[in-house]
C-alpha cells in the first residue's frame, strides 16, 4: 500500500514554466480535494494570465531548437517516459484514485492505457513519412514533408487525468511541437507528476509547460489571442468546445476538439446476450459512467429486453460502491457534489415521465459524492437521460422493434462520438456502421479505446482524431516543395 503523504510530497505544487516549478505571480492557489472523503489533498499554484503568457514565452523560446531535434531523440524521450510511467505506475494510479475517485483497479488500467500513447508515438516519431513524386504534367518534382504546427495549448478534463494528457502531449512531442498544458483544476496532481516524469525522461526545458489555474479562461484567452500560439487541442464538454472554437477563429488556429458524447448501446435479439450484458456493463460503468464514451442509452430489441434487463440488473446490483482505495470497490464517488445533484434530477425527471428504477435511483450517504448504480426501465425518449450526457452510474433501457428503428434512435442525438452494437450477424454490423453517425463503433465490445486507434467524434462531439497514425497529423503541417523539373528545356 502506497504511503499517501510520501506520495503527495513527490508531486510538484508550482507552475512548470521553462523547466522551473514556480509560484503564481499573484500568489493565488488551487485546492485539490478527495471526492471520496472530502479531505484536502494538496494546494497548488494557480496561474494568472501573466503566468500563462510566461509559459507561452518559454514554449516559443525553444520551438525552433525542438523542431530541429532529431526524431530519434524525441522518440527515445517518449520511450523513456513510457518506462518511467510504468516504474511509477502505483504512484500514478493512487494519485488518480485520490483526486478523481475511480477505483484503484481502474486507475491502474488507465496507467497502462495512458502510457501506451507514449510508446505508440515513440514509434510514430521516426515513421512520419512525406512523399516524393512528379506532378502529372511532368513539369515539377513534388516533395511533401511534415513540419510541427508550432506552440500548442492543450486543455484536458478531470475524468482521465493521465490518459487525456498523454494522448495530447505524446503526439505533440512526436511532431516536434512545444506546448502549454492546462489540466482540469479538480485533478491536476496526476498532470503535475506526469510533467515531472517527462522532465526525468530527458524532455528539454520549455517543451512542456504546465499551468493549472482556478480560472481556465485566464489561461486560454490571452494565449488564444496571442499570434505566437498555433494550435489548441481541447478535451471537455461541448459548450466549452464551442467557446474555444469561436476564440480560435480570430487567429485561425488549428483546433482538435474531443467533446461530449451520448453513446447508444444497441443490442439485437441475435446477439450473445451474455457478451452484450458484459459489453453494456463495460461501456456504461467504465470510470463510474464519467466518460465521454459511456453507453448512455441502452437500446434493446423488444423480444430480448426482459431477459437482457434481468441479467443486466443482476450485474448492476452486485456492484460495490465505496472509496476507490478499498480493494473490493467497483464504483467510486462522483467527482463533485453538484454531479450527484444532477444525477438525482435526471432520475426524478425520468420517473416523472413514467420510468421506474429497477435498481438504485438515489444518492448514497457521504462523506463523499456517492450515487447508487441505477437501472431505469420503461423510459420514454422525452426523458432528459435520452438527450443529455448522464456522466454517472445511471443506465436507462429503451426498446426497439426493427433495425431501422434502432439506427434512427441511435442517431437521435446531437452527439456522434462512441456507439456500440451487439449482434452475431456481421452483415448487420456493416449496415449499422454505415447507418450510425458516430466516429467510433464497438462491435460486440464495450471498450474500444486504444493508442493505435483514431479516437474522435462527428457532429457536436468534435473535430480531429487522437491516437493512431492520425494522431501525429493533428500536430503537423504539410509543406509541399515544387521543384522545377531538372530536365526541363533540354
Ligand atoms: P469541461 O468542459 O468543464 O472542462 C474541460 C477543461 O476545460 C478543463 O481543463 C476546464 O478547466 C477547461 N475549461 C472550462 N471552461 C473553460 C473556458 N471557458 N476556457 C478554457 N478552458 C475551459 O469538461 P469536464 O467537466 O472537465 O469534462 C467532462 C466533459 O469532457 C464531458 O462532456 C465529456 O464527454 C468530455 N470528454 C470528452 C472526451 C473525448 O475524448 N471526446 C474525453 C473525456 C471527456
Amino acid at each position: 500500500m502506497t504511503d499517501i503523504s510520501t506520495l503527495l510530497s513527490k508531486v510538484p505544487t508550482g507552475l512548470l514554466i521553462g523547466g522551473q516549478w514556480r509560484d503564481s505571480s499573484d500568489g493565488t492557489t488551487v485546492d485539490v480535494d478527495n471526492p471520496a472523503t472530502g479531505e484536502h489533498l494538496a494546494t497548488l499554484a494557480s496561474a494568472t494570465s501573466e503566468d500563462a503568457v510566461a509559459a507561452l514565452d518559454a514554449a516559443c523560446a525553444v520551438q525552433e531548437s525542438w523542431a530541429r531535434t532529431a526524431p530519434r531523440t524525441r522518440s527515445e524521450i517518449l520511450r523513456k517516459a513510457f518506462e518511467l510511467v510504468h516504474e511509477r505506475a502505483e504512484d500514478f494510479a493512487t494519485l488518480m484514485t485520490l483526486e478523481m475517485g475511480k477505483p484503484l483497479a481502474e486507475a491502474r488500467g488507465e496507467v497502462t492505457y495512458g502510457a501506451e500513447y507514449l510508446r505508440w508515438f515513440a514509434e510514430e516519431t521516426v515513421r512520419h513519412y512525406g512523399h516524393h513524386t512528379e506532378v502529372p504534367e511532368g513539369t515539377l518534382r513534388m516533395t511533401t514533408r511534415h513540419k510541427p504546427v508550432g506552440p500548442c495549448l492543450l486543455i484536458t478534463p478531470w475524468n482521465f487525468p493521465l490518459a487525456m494528457a498523454t494522448r495530447k502531449v505524446a503526439p505533440a512531442i512526436a511532431a516536434g511541437c512545444t506546448m502549454v498544458l492546462k489540466p482540469a483544476k479538480l485533478t491536476p496532481l496526476t498532470a503535475q507528476y506526469f510533467a515531472q516524469t517527462m522532465a526525468d525522461a530527458g524532455l528539454p526545458d520549455g517543451v512542456l509547460n504546465v499551468v493549472t489555474s482556478q480560472s481556465a479562461s485566464s489561461v486560454s484567452e490571452p494565449l488564444m489571442a496571442d499570434p505566437r500560439l498555433r494550435k489548441v487541442s481541447f478535451t471537455g464538454s461541448t459548450p466549452v468546445g464551442r467557446t474555444l472554437l469561436k476564440a480560435a477563429a480570430d487567429n485561425v488556429l488549428r483546433t482538435s476538439m474531443e467533446l461530449g458524447g451520448n453513446a447508444p448501446v444497441i443490442v439485437f435479439a441475435d446477439a450473445d446476450l451474455d457478451v452484450a450484458v458484459e459489453g453494456a456493463m463495460a461501456a456504461k460503468m467504465r470510470n463510474g459512467g464519467e466518460a465521454c464514451t459511456a453507453g448512455n442509452r441502452i437500446l434493446v430489441e423488444e423480444s430480448v429486453a426482459a431477459e437482457f434487463t434481468e441479467k443486466f440488473v443482476a450485474r448492476m446490483e452486485g456492484l460495490v460502491t465505496g472509496d476507490g482505495l478499498e480493494d473490493n470497490t467497483d464504483l467510486g464517488p462522483m467527482i463533485e457534489a453538484k454531479a450527484v445533484d444532477n444525477l438525482e434530477s435526471l432520475v426524478a425527471d425520468a420517473v416523472n415521465l413514467g420510468a421506474r428504477a429497477a435498481v438504485g435511483g438515489q444518492r448514497l450517504d457521504g462523506p463523499g459524492n456517492f450515487f447508487a448504480p441505477t437501472v431505469l426501465v420503461d423510459v420514454p425518449t422525452e426523458a432528459r437521460v435520452f438527450r443529455e450526457e448522464i456522466f454517472g452510474p445511471i443506465a436507462p433501457i429503451f426498446t426497439f422493434r426493427t433495425e431501422e428503428e434502432a439506427v434512427a434512435l441511435g442517431n437521435d442525438t446531437e452527439y456522434g462520438l462512441a456507439s456500440y452494437v451487439f449482434t452475431q450477424d456481421p452483415a448487420r454490423m456493416y449496415r449499422l456502421a454505415d447507418g450510425l453517425e458516430f466516429g467510433l463503433m464497438g462491435y460486440n465490445s464495450g471498450v474500444i479505446s486504444n493508442a493505435a486507434a483514431p479516437f474522435g467524434g462527428v457532429k457536436q462531439s468534435g473535430l480531429g482524431r487522437e491516437g493512431g497514425a492520425e494522431g501525429i497529423a493533428e500536430y503537423s503541417t504539410v509543406q509541399y516543395i515544387g521543384q522545377r523539373d531538372p530536365y526541363a528545356g533540354r
